[in-house]
């Protein structure tokens, strides 16, 4: 595989993880479907043990395809290297279960992507892991919840729904000097506009399901790493039997090549909704770090270089069945979980499973800003805000 020697990201997102070198090659690396490569002689199969994780062992271990994916990524996010897996949710238990072992802690915010704290008491408590929550926006002040079997602190950033921008520089910094783990799910931002790895965390999760494979039909994930994190999540990726389908990289990698360009039109028409929001008297406040003004603007404008599509806006306390008109009434928003594809999206935001900082505001709605024209959008939202009864 050769590398990138583009500076730009748009430029070198159409070059990773293919092979530029050789005479009359296809521009996208072919699919491979395969669980079983065979070998002429066990001498030739004794030799592809020495490197299990280049694609020609066995399908689990990785394909030719998962192989130019990862390498793809790890490319992208500045590291040294990436594994591939099943789902995003994959890729964060991965995460867990490689750095925190039985009867070791690990610190999340409660801004977390909720499906987390399902996977803690459904799964990590059996596993004898503990975890505990903690205010998003609780920077350095994260050293007074360190415990003598802290092994991992958990970010994302911003957090789901809420969408608190966290202090990540403070954060490692007072876990470098403890020697804890940190890891971040980085899905809003993409590798484009937040750099963690740069900025000394160990592993960056990425749900690919989003804006990576970028058309809603596909589930994959990926954790680019250090070095020294990276054996750790790969081993965790084999165990649990999590790797990535072939055909389902491929919409990753595919979805790479357009990236950049989508991520520009999520960007611009993200900012304008966000604007004409918070001009409404109707909304009590955008969740749109890129917003001036919003909350989390300063830290969003040090370490980021742009924003994705989604947000959430807060309403004053509805009147029954004022959501229901709004919601059900949308033309071009439609009613779904996930986000990052090409269409936009809308959903009542829960906030009941924080446990250390509730929401204390009025009912939220997470949107999607997809790749529609804006002023359809605008139209719509407008149409529906005027739906709302208030209580
Ligand atoms: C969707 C999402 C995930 C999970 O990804 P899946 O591919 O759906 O498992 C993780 N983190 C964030 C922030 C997400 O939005």
């Amino acid at each position: 595989m050769s590398k990138s020697k583009a500076r730009g990201v748009a430029t070198r997102l159409t070059q990773v993880g293919r092979d530029l070198g050789a005479a009359g090659v296809p521009v996208n690396p072919p699919v491979h479907r395969a669980s079983t490569f065979v070998f002429p002689s066990l001498a030739a199969l004794d030799e592809a043990w020495k490197t299990p994780f280049n694609g020609r062992l066995y399908g689990r271990n990785g394909t030719p395809t998962s192989t130019a994916f990862e390498a793809a990524i790890a490319e992208i996010e500045g590291g040294y290297g990436a594994v591939a897996a099943s789902s995003g949710v994959a890729a964060i238990m991965a995460v867990f279960v490689a750095f925190v072992g039985q009867g070791e802690h690990a610190l999340v915010p409660d801004s977390v992507y909720d499906i987390v704290r399902r996977c803690d008491t459904r799964m990590l408590k059996r596993m004898g892991i503990e975890l505990s929550y903690y205010d998003p926006l609780v920077g350095k002040g994260i050293a007074e919840l360190i415990r003598p079997n802290t092994k991992l602190i958990y970010l994302e950033s911003p957090g789901s729904g809420t969408f608190e921008i966290q202090d990540v520089p403070a954060i490692v910094e007072v876990a470098k000097a403890r020697g804890i783990r940190t890891a971040i799910d980085n899905t809003w931002a993409t590798p484009l506009f937040f750099r963690p790895l740069e900025l000394g965390v160990d592993a960056v999760v990425e749900a690919a399901t989003k804006y990576i494979v970028g058309h809603s039909d596909a589930m994959l994930g990926v954790v680019a790493t250090t070095q020294d994190a990276f054996m750790p999540v790969r081993a965790a990726v084999q165990d649990m039997g999590s790797c990535a389908g072939t055909e389902e990289v491929n919409l990753g990698l595919r979805g790479l090549r357009t990236l950049d360009a989508r991520l520009v039109r999520h960007q611009a028409s993200a900012i304008e909704v966000a604007r004409w929001l918070s001009g409404q008297p109707v909304v009590r406040k955008v969740l749109y770090p890129a917003l001036p003004g919003a909350p989390g603007h300063e830290l969003w404008k040090r370490d980021f270089s742009g924003a994705s599509g989604l947000m959430s806006f807060e309403l004053p306390p509805l009147a029954e069945g004022a959501l229901e008109a709004m919601v059900s009434g949308m033309s071009h928003f439609k009613l779904g979980y996930s986000w990052g594809g090409y269409e936009s999206l809308i959903l009542p935001v829960h906030t009941e499973n924080r446990k250390v900082t509730p929401w204390t505001g009025g009912p939220l709605l997470r949107i999607h800003i997809g790749l529609e024209d804006v002023s359809d959008l605008i139209e719509d939202l407008q149409a529906g805000l005027g739906r709302l009864t208030l209580s």
